[in-house]
C-alpha cells in the first residue's frame, strides 16, 4: 500500500458487479470508486454504493466513494433518422423532439438555439461531424459541417462556448446529488463545468443536504479551460476528463491541456485526477499497448494525483487485471528522479502551512521513513501532498469519513485514531497507531507534526523526530 504515491480511481459497472470483483479491485489497489451516474438506476448506484463500503471495511482500509454527476449532456432527439453528414453539408438545429425532415435535426433540449453563441461549434458523438454555426435565431440554428460523420438518434452533441442558459446542474443532477448526500460521498465531481459559479452552485446544493465531502470539476469544456485558475480556487480538485474536451477542443489539444492542469491544480495544492482512455486497450486485452503505458507514466512524472479507470473496469473483460497493471505503471513511473510541476513554498504561506513544508523537508533531510499527521479535517496532510516528495504521509484524522476523503491525495495514507487530550497523548498514540498501520518497525526514525488545540484544524505549530516504540 505504501510503495505507490500516485492513486487509482476505478469505475464500477456491470462488469464490477460479480461477486468478488470489487473484493479483487480493492486487493489489487484502488484507491477510490467511481459512479457514473450517466449509467445504471438509482437503484443501482445505491447498491454500488453499498458495496463499495462492504469492500472497504472487509479489506480494512479506506476506499474513496465518488459520484460523477452527468451534468448538462446534450443529446440529439430520439426520433431523429440516421444519416451521414457529408463535410460541406448544411444542417439546420432546432430544439425539440419532433423529427421533421433529413435536413432538419431535432435536439433534445426545447431551448437549444438559445445556448449558440458567434464562437460556436457544434460536435456530434465523440468528434464527428464538426459543424461551424453560420445563423442563428431563436428557433434554429444554422450549421456547415466541417467533416463527415453520422448523424443518430440519442448521440451526444456538444456546443462550444455555449450561451449560460444551460443550467449547470440537471433535475437528474438534483436527485443524484440528494443520493450522493444521502450516502455520504466522499466525492462528488460534475460534469461539464463551465465556470467556477457552477461549483459553488454544486457545493451550496450538497451542504442543503448536510453534505461534506470534497467537490470534483471535470474539465472537458473549453470555456472550463480557459477559466481554470478560478474553477481551481473553488473546487476541491480537478479532472482532466479527456474524453469530451477531446471532442469539444479536437484531440490535438488534449495534451498540452492535460499538462497545464496537471501543474496549476498541483501548485494549488489541489487534487488532480487525469481520465479517459488510459488503459483503453484493456477492455478486450489482459495487457495494455506500449503507447498506453508511456500515457500513464507521463501523467504521473507530471505530477497527477490520481489516474483513473473508466470502460476498463466498468463494463471491461479484464478490471482487476486493469487495475494490477495501472498500479504497477504508476509505481514504475514514479521511480522518475523529479517529480514535475511539485508546488514550490510560498513567500505569503500561513504559520500552519510553513510547518507542514518545514515537516515534509526535515523527513527528507533525516532520512525518516515517513511523516506522521495527525489531523482533524484533512487540511494539514494535504498541504503536504503538494510538495510531491517521497515519503509516505501518514495521516491520521478522528474519522472515518476524513480518511476516506485523504484517499486521492498523492502518497497520503489514512487510518483513524481518538481524539488525544494532550500533545504527549497525541504523539503517543500516532506512534503506536502508525507502527500497526504501516508496519513501521521499532527504531525507525518518523516526523510527527502536533497542535497546540488537539482536534482542531489550522492548529498544526509542533514538529517533533522520534522514533517508533
Ligand atoms: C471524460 O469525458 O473524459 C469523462 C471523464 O467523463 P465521462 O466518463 O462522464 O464521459
Amino acid at each position: 500500500m505504501f510503495s505507490r504515491r500516485t492513486k487509482i480511481v476505478a469505475t464500477l459497472g456491470p462488469a464490477t458487479d460479480p461477486p468478488g470483483v470489487l473484493d479483487s479491485l480493492v486487493a489489487a489497489g484502488i484507491d477510490c470508486a467511481r459512479l457514473n451516474c450517466s449509467h445504471g438506476t438509482t437503484e443501482e448506484l445505491r447498491r454500488r454504493a453499498t458495496e463499495v463500503r462492504g469492500a472497504a471495511a472487509r479489506a480494512r482500509r479506506s476506499v474513496g466513494l465518488m459520484f460523477d454527476l452527468q451534468g448538462p449532456k446534450l443529446r440529439l432527439a430520439a426520433s431523429i433518422a440516421p444519416r451521414i453528414v457529408q463535410a460541406g453539408e448544411i444542417v439546420t438545429f432546432f430544439g425539440g423532439d419532433a423529427a421533421v425532415s433529413d435536413d432538419r435535426v431535432a435536439v433534445d433540449f426545447a431551448d437549444f438555439p438559445r445556448l449558440v453563441s458567434e464562437r460556436s461549434e457544434i460536435v456530434i458523438g465523440d468528434g464527428v461531424p464538426r459543424l461551424v454555426v453560420e445563423s442563428f435565431g431563436p428557433g434554429e440554428v444554422v450549421a456547415r459541417a466541417l467533416s463527415t460523420g453520422e448523424l443518430a438518434p440519442r448521440k451526444g452533441i456538444n456546443v462550444t462556448y455555449a450561451r449560460p442558459e444551460l443550467p449547470a446542474i440537471t433535475e437528474k443532477d438534483l436527485r443524484d446529488i440528494a443520493l450522493a448526500a444521502e450516502l455520504g460521498a466522499d466525492f462528488v465531481a460534475l460534469s461539464f463545468v463551465r465556470s467556477a459559479a457552477d461549483i459553488e452552485q454544486l457545493r451550496t446544493l450538497l451542504e442543503e443536504h448536510g453534505w461534506s465531502g470534497r467537490t470534483v470539476a471535470k474539465i472537458e469544456k473549453v470555456e472550463a479551460y480557459e477559466h481554470l485558475d478560478e474553477i481551481i480556487a473553488v473546487a476541491d480538485g480537478v479532472m482532466v476528463a479527456r474524453g469530451d474536451y477531446g471532442v469539444e477542443a479536437g484531440v490535438a489539444h488534449v495534451p498540452l491541456m492535460q499538462k497545464d492542469t496537471i501543474y496549476r491544480a498541483t501548485q494549488a495544492g489541489k487534487l488532480v485526477i487525469t481520465a479517459t482512455q488510459m488503459l483503453e486497450s484493456m477492455i478486450h486485452a489482459p495487457e495494455p499497448t506500449r503507447a498506453e503505458a508511456t500515457d500513464v507514466a507521463n501523467a504521473v512524472i507530471d505530477g497527477t494525483s490520481a489516474v483513473m479507470l473508466s470502460a476498463e473496469t466498468s463494463i471491461g473483460e479484464y478490471p482487476v487485471e486493469a487495475v494490477r497493471e495501472m498500479s504497477q505503471l504508476a509505481e514504475a513511473a514514479e521511480e522518475f528522479p523529479v517529480i514535475h510541476g511539485r508546488a514550490r513554498a510560498g513567500v505569503r504561506d500561513t504559520p500552519a502551512a510553513a510547518v507542514m513544508h518545514a515537516a515534509v523537508e526535515l523527513a527528507e533531510e533525516l532520512d525518516a521513513v515517513a511523516l506522521l499527521v495527525p489531523t482533524s479535517l484533512g487540511g494539514s496532510p494535504r498541504a503536504c501532498a503538494k510538495y510531491r516528495r517521497r515519503r509516505p504521509i501518514i495521516a491520521l484524522p478522528h474519522e472515518q469519513a476524513v480518511a476516506d476523503q485523504l484517499t486521492l491525495e498523492w502518497g497520503v495514507y489514512a487510518r483513524t485514531m481518538p481524539i488525544s487530550e494532550s500533545v504527549d497523548e497525541l504523539i503517543e498514540s500516532a506512534l503506536l497507531t502508525a507502527k500497526d498501520f504501516a508496519g513501521l518497525p521499532t527504531g525507525a526514525r518518523v516526523i510527527i507534526t502536533a497542535g497546540r488545540r488537539t482536534g482542531a484544524t489550522g492548529a498544526t505549530n509542533l514538529i517533533t523526530v522520534r522514533e517508533i516504540p
